[in-house]
């Protein structure tokens, strides 16, 4: 049984600031460091925000055994829409249906009297710690004047949209980027986001991703992301174009648009590029990605591109090409909830890649997706002290089937050493 007075008199007297000095030794039945073998009996000593050391066996020092737990590097959610986060069900494509289809429903939701972005990201970020996440890689589209909170729910890496099919919408959206780049908060990392390749124009991309370049922060871009998107790259007709019409964003004369492959190669101008969804890519851009595997990265999010597009990215394929494949939740307008492991568990029981690969998807690979794998995505001396601890109901022979099976409960999240979820009930 785990050692509960001990445990929250510590966590309580680290959450006020005091006794952060003092080492904090966690113990689970299993600890996952994501950069090595699971160890067995394995614990994690905590000094300050820090991590100082990760072992097997009876480490020195007193100890909190956390019993029949598996503690894992806190997940890492490498693509999310926190805005949408207090829409309770995915909304269905509207006719066409697909991404054209879907389009409409969401804006519907985003320019609702109701809508309320500070709350719904406020939400979405408690819902985040809730489900042992860290790290998000935010899509930032409110104004810069909406501060997120920064303190005691997870880290982010805020992607600043951008967009513009015509020069004008471009040039004012690039303005306003440079603006919201300038007043980045403390504790947030940056990136740039050119939304898509049927939303941003060629000359707009080159600019965005030459800023990226200078100023060394990582993108990510919606791409390949429906059939529709690309009978308008290679022909500007299909549902796209009628959308694009009907809410006045097709300028006249029509907009140069790059192909997927072209998007791919811009993109790794910049440090590094997340391509998110990637459902329908072709031989090109399959070849394209698989050339600057070393920058460039794909998001997949299962239960988004079930919903809009009935069929899952080509992960085999990915994966065969070298290319590193991270898994996100995207956003509560299309996906039911926030949690990586539910999303992780889709591919797994598709058959397309091992419990062992889904979980480095939402750790180290998501890590490396948005640029933060120096800080985030594993257990080791040095690392902040980001940890999730799961419990599982029951237990298989390998804890990383066990980390995504459904009725694991994540009894605590925490950053930098202090709690920011802790389950009712749980020791914490
Ligand atoms: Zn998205």
């Amino acid at each position: 049984m785990p050692d509960t007075s001990l445990l929250s008199g510590l966590i309580a007297s680290r959450q006020r600031g005091a006794s952060q000095k003092m080492p904090l030794t966690l113990r689970g039945r299993v600890v996952l460091p994501m950069h090595g073998p699971a160890l067995d009996g394995g614990w994690v000593r905590i000094v300050g925000s820090r991590i100082i050391a990760v072992g097997r066996r009876r480490p020195d020092g007193p100890v909190i055994d956390l019993g029949d737990s598996i503690l894992l590097p806190g997940l890492v959610n490498p693509h999310c829409h926190l805005e949408f986060s207090s829409i309770s069900t995915p909304l269905p494509p509207e006719p066409p249906g697909g991404l054209a289809g879907w389009i409409p429903a969401v804006m519907q939701a985003r320019f609702a009297e109701t809508s309320n972005p500070a709350a719904a990201i406020a939400a979405g970020l408690h819902e985040s710690a809730a489900a042992g996440v860290t790290l998000i890689g935010e899509i930032a589209t409110a104004p810069p004047t909406l501060a997120y909170p920064t303190h005691g729910v997870p880290r982010l890496r805020l992607y600043r949209e951008c967009l513009g099919l015509s020069s004008h919408r471009g040039a004012l959206s690039l303005k306003q980027l440079r603006r919201s780049l300038d007043r980045v908060p403390p504790h947030v990392s940056a990136g740039i986001s050119p939304h898509a390749a049927y939303s941003v124009h060629a000359g707009l991309a080159r600019q965005l991703l030459r800023l990226a370049a200078a100023r060394h922060l990582p993108v990510a871009v919606h791409l390949a992301e429906s059939r529709e998107e690309h009978e308008l790259l290679a022909h500007d007709t299909g549902p796209f174009r009628t959308l694009l019409e009907r809410l006045g964003a097709w300028p006249s004369p029509p907009p140069r648009l790059l192909s997927t492959a072209d998007w791919i190669s811009l993109g790794c101008r910049a440090p590094r590029a997340a391509f998110i969804h990637a459902t329908h890519l072709d031989e090109a851009a399959l070849a394209r990605l698989s050339r600057h595997r070393d920058r460039a990265a794909v998001i997949v999010c299962p239960r988004t591109a079930a919903l809009i597009s009935g069929q899952l990215a080509p992960l085999q394929a990915l994966r065969r090409a070298g290319v590193r494949v991270a898994i996100g939740t995207d956003g509560r307008g299309s996906a039911p909830d926030l949690s990586p492991r539910h999303e992780a568990a889709v591919v797994v029981d598709r058959g397309l890649v091992s419990p062992d690969e889904a979980v480095a998807m939402i750790t180290t690979d998501a890590a490396w997706a948005i640029a933060s794998e120096s800080t985030a995505g594993q257990l080791a001396a040095g690392r902040r002290a980001d940890l999730a601890v799961l419990r599982p109901s029951s237990w298989s022979a390998d804890p990383a089937a066990d980390v995504l099976c459904p009725t694991t409960e994540v009894v605590a999240t925490l950053r930098g050493g202090r709690l920011i979820h802790a389950a009712a009930g749980s020791p914490f």
